[in-house]
């Protein structure tokens, strides 16, 4: 057996302290072995923001970076060849695009003409008279001065910033890309074993890939979502339920060239929501329970039509089940106002342009995120309802987190793979994590009870807040990703 001396030599780039470190690794030179200082496994957004900003701090522009992505990537030209938006769309918030142009891949994003600001917000509830407006615009009860010009966050396809991303990730020198090529298995490891003493070929983790080959690295990175095959074959455990609904998307013309506003009404089965996109396109993601989803799927497309507009426009008294609410709904009309399109400034909805798609929803939360030389980020390690808009946002702030940690152990010329450092990035992330994942939660369970009072309890708390502009504007701040606690 003949046994090979590798040299990595760390030296910290223009931020760094100027200090060099050297690792020495062995290798079995009889297997294919490479390799690296961290391995990303999944090249979803989460994985691939996390490669790009690895290779644009000017800490961590050595390290060595494997990303391993399961599925084909496509070109970013590839993904806007057809001029109808994919049905799968994120808002994302101010502060993940911040993110986007300090790792370098937002002027990509921007070049495709697929990005669409929105300025205003519209949620109200389909059993009652409560409505809130975010944004600014002379029809708001009273002005947000502070938020004028503010871009309160950005639809656009998943696809478009997944191709950017990773076509930015192509071009960073320490990033290796390798597509479509799963990982199968995590070996060498043990996830009990708490201390990383030491970081010689033979301690470290070894990443087997579908086409056998394997890569050691001191850092395994799991963004491999909320099915991941890390997490499983581990038996890393975590907590969650499924909310019994799936969300159905498609895409849908509007008879407006632009639009600014995301509308969101709460029915009685669920939450439905309309995203607007660039070129007069619309996203609609409608949360519903699983029969009423399976039922809006096989519908033809000009009834489905019919439902999306009856769902945004139409007064829905609340199927209560108790005594009370069944008693009451019989003698009172529960949305007096019937809110028409006009006075939502609904744009008009033209056609359906896509098929239908669906998504069940779940909840989920990893208990813990990190372990020696192992660490968990985006949906991974948190899933939440999408009614929110906040899934992906989190998992940026996840990159955010362990970029800054990992730099600060190159500086400080620590181990990347040290639990206590990875256990400071879980400390922080996971309150702000559980704290989102318990809002969204608590707002899932007050909208899905259609009992009489908590019928009038949140429709007079949406007219209360629709008022208060102080606390609008803290609602704001929490969706755009600012920390207000
Ligand atoms: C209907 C809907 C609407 C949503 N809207 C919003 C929104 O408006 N705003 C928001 O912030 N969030 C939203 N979300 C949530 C958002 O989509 C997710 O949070 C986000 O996609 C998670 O990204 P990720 O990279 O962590 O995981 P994923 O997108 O699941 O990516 C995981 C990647 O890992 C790869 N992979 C998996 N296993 C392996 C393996 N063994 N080897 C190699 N590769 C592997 C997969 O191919 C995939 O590319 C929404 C979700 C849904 C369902």
């Amino acid at each position: 057996m003949i046994r090979n001396l590798i040299k990595f030599k760390y030296t910290a780039g223009t931020g760094g302290i100027g200090r060099s470190l050297s690792r020495y690794y062995c290798t079995n030179s009889g297997s294919n072995r490479e390799q690296y200082d961290v391995v990303i496994v999944g090249g979803g957004l989460v994985g691939s923001a996390m490669a790009c900003s690895l290779g644009s701090s000017p800490n961590t522009a050595h390290l060595k970076v494997a990303l391993i992505e399961g599925a084909p990537i496509q070109s970013v030209q590839e993904t806007i060849v057809s001029p109808v938006p994919d049905i799968r769309t994120i808002s994302f918030n101010q502060q993940t695009i911040q993110l986007f142009k300090d790792i370098g891949a937002w002027d990509i994003i921007k070049s495709t003409n697929r990005v669409n600001p929105f300025t205003q917000v519209r949620v109200w509830d389909t059993s009652g008279f409560g409505g809130v407006h975010f944004g600014s615009s002379s029809n708001d009860i009273a002005s947000m001065d502070t938020l004028e010009q503010e871009y309160m966050g950005y639809i656009i396809e998943n696809k478009v910033v997944t191709a950017s991303l990773l076509e930015r990730a192509k071009s960073l020198p320490n990033i290796t890309v390798r597509s479509p090529l799963s990982v199968q298995s995590l070996e060498n490891y043990d996830i009990n074993q708490q201390a990383a003493s030491t970081s010689t070929a033979g301690s470290l983790p070894i990443v087997r890939l579908k086409d056998n080959s394997e890569i050691s690295a001191k850092l395994i990175i799991g963004a491999d979502g909320g099915n991941s095959v890390l997490k499983k074959q581990l038996g890393i455990s975590s907590m969650g339920k499924s909310y019994n609904q799936k969300a159905v998307v498609c895409t849908l013309k509007l008879g407006v060239d632009q639009c600014d506003s995301l509308y969101q009404r709460f029915l009685t089965t669920g939450p439905i929501a309309l995203l607007p996109l660039a070129g007069g396109y619309a996203n609609i993601i409608w949360s519903t329970n699983n029969l009423h989803a399976n039922y809006l799927l096989e519908l033809d497309d000009e009834s489905f039509l019919q439902q999306v507009k009856h769902s945004f426009l139409s007064g829905d008294k609340p199927s209560s089940t108790d005594f009370l609410g069944q008693l009451f709904n019989n003698y009172i009309n529960l949305n007096p106002t019937n809110l028409s399109g006009n006075e939502l400034y609904l744009p008009p909805i033209e056609s359906l342009v896509s098929k239908r798609a669906s998504f069940p929803l779940r909840t989920d939360h990893t208990f813990e995120y990190t372990h020696s030389r192992l660490c968990f980020i985006g949906d991974a390690s948190h899933l939440v309802h999408p009614m929110a808009g906040q899934g992906v946002n989190l998992g940026m702030a996840d990159v955010k987190s362990l970029s800054k940690k990992i730099g600060e152990s190159v500086r400080s010329g620590y181990d990347i793979g040290d639990s206590m450092m990875l256990k400071t990035f879980e400390e922080e992330r996971k309150t702000e994590n559980m704290k989102m994942m318990l809002s969204i939660d608590t707002l899932f369970n007050i909208f899905n009870n259609n009992t009489l009072p908590m019928v009038a309890m949140r429709n007079f708390g949406m007219s209360f807040l629709n008022h208060i502009t102080p606390l609008k504007k803290i609602i704001v701040d929490v969706s755009k990703g600012k920390k207000i606690f």
